[in-house]
């Protein structure tokens, strides 16, 4: 009995993963004709139920919406074929799609600490990193800003105003269910970024950052689920079991103190400040 799974050649449809990483830095991680970083991967030259191999010159990066409409012939086939040459990431240097922020203000999960109506999340140096800003004018949703960059001051990720970038200078991403995954070239996850989605309108959404290992403008930071880490040269702080409302901000790292929240209401439990004796422990009165 034939396996529904292979094709005539006895080829899995299972496309090997190394095959798959080959394609999405070629294709620069986002929909050859539009960019769409959330894609699948289509045989196109030849097509599956001819191809004898997974090789990755007849293999490229279409979005559901793309691949759609050249299954229904709205796009010719040889479009793609063009726009392999030159695919739509590669010109632009990066792969954008909307980020989905509700109309209430999300929490964000950083370890085990949660913020829900706080502006800055994250500010590293003066520079904010991570905020979320009101609705305003015309827009009913909060607008999510998350700026990253590397040690060498590379973009790995930006956010703007729910505007997703992945930068195609990155080694690897991976959309992983609701999760944008970044790797580095030692095939470790430098970001896990999850995005939960409410069920209902009146509900927040709950923006998880799983994994963050990295050295960003000298400051080395380390997110887990479970836990998390700041550190400067002169201060460190663990993240504990914290809960912040209606904060300025709640992690401000400056060369010599690490602040965690500022004003409004903190449930603070675990967090621990290590170190230099310059560090500030700036716990909100609410
Ligand atoms: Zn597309």
């Amino acid at each position: 009995m034939k396996d529904k799974k292979l094709n005539k050649y006895n080829l899995s449809r299972d496309i090997p993963n190394i095959v798959k990483r080959e394609v999405r830095q070629r294709d620069c991680f986002g929909c050859v004709l539009c960019g769409n970083p959330i894609i699948q991967y289509e045989h196109v030259k030849p097509e599956y139920k001819d191809a004898k191999s997974h090789d990755p010159k007849g293999i490229t990066l279409l979005c559901g919406g793309c691949h759609d409409s050249v299954t229904r012939k709205i796009i010719p086939k040889y479009e793609i074929l063009e726009a392999m040459k030159n695919p739509f990431s590669k010109q632009q240097g990066i792969a954008s799609r909307p980020f989905s922020i509700s109309k209430v203000p999300p929490i964000i999960k950083i370890a085990r600490t949660e913020s829900q109506n706080c502006k800055t999340i994250i500010k590293i140096l003066g520079e904010e990193v991570l905020s979320i800003k009101a609705p305003i004018d015309d827009s009913p949703y909060y607008s999510l800003y998350f700026n990253l960059k590397d040690n060498n001051g590379t973009q790995i990720l930006l956010i703007n105003d729910n505007e997703m970038v992945l930068s195609s200078k990155v080694f690897d991403i991976k959309i992983e269910g609701n999760s944008v995954v970044i790797y580095n070239e030692d095939e470790e996850k430098v970001l896990a970024l999850a995005n939960h989605l409410p069920s209902l309108p009146s509900e927040p959404n709950i923006i998880e950052i799983e994994k963050l290992n990295m050295i960003h403008k000298g400051i080395e930071i380390e997110f887990y689920k479970k836990s998390g880490r700041v550190k400067s040269s002169k201060a460190e702080i663990t993240l504990g079991k914290n809960s912040f409302i209606d904060q300025e901000c709640v992690i401000e790292v400056n060369k010599e103190t690490i602040n965690l929240g500022s004003g409004g209401l903190t449930f603070l439990e675990e967090s621990t400040f290590n170190g230099s004796k310059t560090t500030i422990i700036n716990i909100g009165s609410g």
